[in-house]
């Protein structure tokens, strides 16, 4: 009997697991990939997610972004620069890694299932049940990713949406910035090049839903960008959205991360909210494993809040995309977004220091 199993040692899964094992509870993380695993994703650490992480990842930091390099379509490029760093740069497989040693020297013990196949709550504890073994704890927390099983066992989805992402490497070139943003490349969602040392991290998100983004549609792109389109390492991946949505509805299993749906829908960002959200379930069990459900709610109020916004804000940024870029410009919105973004504030939270913001996003209308 664990005090707590979590399934997924992604960065939600790690972040709960590392709390918990520090405050002194029994943790299994089980996941069905051994580690060092591609884990389709940017890699890029934004300042808030460095401050959300307990521990240094210097060790896999690859390179540090200070300005974001932003275009609509390739037209109209503008600098967004900051005096302080606004990304560090890593590289997934590395990255998870780094923190999966990190939790286990925390404590949590590590083990390889080939899936979840059963969850049974009972009053005190609850059943886990792989294809060749059982598991018993007072918690379970479902922390595996966007095809979340956990939350397809509990049924517990109407709420959660998916958006799409594709990614690969691809040679440097000479004259690409550390980070580099280009919207209006896929609808509702925008092409990337971020600098990782030895190759530029390229690719296509997108949060409409029903668009596919193949090899095709990210060599094309490749090929307006730098006039070549070779890449390799591809891959793609949902991501977990709607999260604004999810409120716990047992008192013994829980969602965080991607399973919850708390990546961000405007920007795809999902490192730091798996993080906040698998320390937010963690904190409510070790504070409150009575109330545990009635916490965990409590302690998202502040992730929630941000999401609010993200979903109010998608429709009007994507829907109007060349005033929202050219806003971008403006000294009034420039400053206090790099600023907000280099002191690890969140959209929400930077949206307040903004004296003006276009489509009423400064107010909750
Ligand atoms: C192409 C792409 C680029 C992205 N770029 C960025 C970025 O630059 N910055 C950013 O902040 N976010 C980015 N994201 C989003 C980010 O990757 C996710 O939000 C984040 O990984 C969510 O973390 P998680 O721990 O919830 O889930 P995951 O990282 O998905 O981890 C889930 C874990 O659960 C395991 N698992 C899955 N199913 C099972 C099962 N049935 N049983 C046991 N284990 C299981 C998996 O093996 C995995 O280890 C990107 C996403 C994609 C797809």
């Amino acid at each position: 009997m664990f005090d707590a199993i979590l399934v997924g040692a992604g960065p939600s899964g790690c972040a709960a697991a590392y709390d918990l094992a520090v405050a002194g509870k029994s943790v299994l993380l089980l996941d069905r990939q051994p580690f060092p695993r591609v884990k389709p994703c940017a890699g890029a650490l934004t300042i808030k997610t460095v401050r959300a992480l307990r521990y240094s990842v210097d060790p896999v930091v690859r390179t540090i972004a200070s300005g974001i390099h932003v275009t609509n379509d390739l037209d109209n490029p503008t600098e967004l620069r900051s005096q302080h760093p606004v990304c560090l740069m890593t590289v997934r497989a590395e990255f998870d890694h780094f923190c999966l040693q990190q939790t286990i020297a925390a404590g949590a013990h590590f083990h390889l299932i080939d899936d979840v196949c059963a969850l049974e709550e009972k009053d005190d504890h609850v059943a886990l049940r792989s294809g060749t073994a059982e598991f018993c704890a007072r918690f379970v927390i479902g922390a595996d990713g966007a095809n979340s099983k956990v939350r397809l066992l509990l049924g517990d989805q109407p709420w959660f949406r998916r958006a799409l992402a594709i990614e690969a490497h691809a040679p440097l070139h000479k004259d690409s910035h550390p980070m580099e943003i280009d919207f209006g490349v896929v609808p509702r969602g925008y092409a990337w090049s971020f600098q990782k040392g030895d190759h530029l991290n390229v690719g296509l998100y997108t949060e409409q839903q029903g668009i596919k983004l193949t090899r095709a549609s990210l060599a094309e792109y490749l090929k307006r960008k730098f006039q070549r389109e070779d890449f390799d390492h591809f891959v793609g991946h949902y991501l977990g959205i709607g999260g604004v949505g999810y409120t716990p509805q047992h008192q013994r299993i829980f969602l965080v991360g991607d399973a919850a749906g708390m990546t961000d829908p405007v920007s795809g960002e999902g490192i730091c909210n798996a993080l906040k959200s698998g320390q937010a379930a963690a904190k409510a069990i070790i504070k409150h494993s009575d109330a545990a459900q009635v916490a965990y709610q409590a302690n998202l109020a502040e992730i929630h809040d941000d999401l609010e916004f993200c979903e109010r804000a998608i429709g009007k940024f994507y829907g109007h995309l060349g005033t929202a870029v050219s806003a971008l410009r403006l000294p009034g919105i420039k400053r206090p977004l790099m600023k907000g973004y280099a002191n690890g504030m969140t959209l929400s939270a930077i949206r307040k220091s903004i004296f003006s913001l276009p489509f009423g996003l400064g107010s909750k209308t």
